[in-house]
């Protein structure tokens, strides 16, 4: 069986290959079909999002499909960044920028007004136009200062709830076991198990 995965993200490829290494299962990056459309990620939700991204690329590639979004959400800003997580200090802007701006919008915020969570949406597309989606949380709170240098976006101000070091200061293992998209993959992984494969 062939799933595709609408992502450009070899990494992110790998890793579920890695998860499903034994299986039946060929997981393809949306880029081997070529004319594949760019999804614009207009949602308000990261549900809302995956949805569109899973099921475009489904009905255009005719197999089963992959699709995830994903953001930081501040309670005492009202959820913000949220869906625009990725483009939060503006359209082009890098995780450094993203940061900062966080930063400076939470300045003065004290004790429970730094609480934040890490949200992940996967969904699964079949080409018949049935979805399902799988979400993941982490909570945990956010931090003064950068600290740490492995991971991305805002890994190195983000304490997740019950450990003093920053996703950024975890190694790749670490961070998985506790995030949100870990959580989300997990969930998948036994659904599409039960699902679609036996071990080969
Ligand atoms: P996307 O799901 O690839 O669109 O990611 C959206 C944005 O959310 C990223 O660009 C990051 O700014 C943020 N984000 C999502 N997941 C993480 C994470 O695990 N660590 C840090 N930032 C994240």
């Amino acid at each position: 069986m062939n799933i595709v995965l609408a992502t450009r993200n070899r990494k992110k490829v790998e890793e579920i290959g890695r998860i499903f290494r034994g299986y039946d299962v060929r997981f393809l990056p949306v880029d081997s079909f070529p004319g594949c459309p760019e999804v614009e990620e207009d949602g308000k939700t990261f549900r809302q999002n995956a949805v569109k991204k899973a099921v475009s690329i489904a009905q255009f590639t005719g197999c089963l499909a992959i699709a995830d979004d994903s953001g930081l959400e501040v309670k005492a800003l009202a959820g913000a960044p949220g869906v625009f997580s990725a483009r939060y200090a503006g359209e082009g802007a890098d995780d450094r920028k993203n940061l900062r701006k966080l930063l400076r919008e939470m300045k003065g915020l004290e004790g429970a007004e730094r609480q934040a969570r890490f949200v992940c949406c996967i969904a699964i597309a079949l080409p018949d136009g049935k979805v399902k989606t799988f979400t993941g949380h982490a909570e945990g709170e956010i931090g003064e200062k950068s600290r740490g240098y492995n991971g991305f976006g805002y890994d190195p101000v983000f304490y997740p709830a019950g450990h003093h070091r920053t996703f950024a200061e975890m190694s790749d293992a670490e961070k998985d076991s506790l995030s949100h998209r870990g959580k989300a993959l997990k969930k998948l992984y036994i659904y599409l198990k039960k699902q679609f494969f036996n071990p080969r």
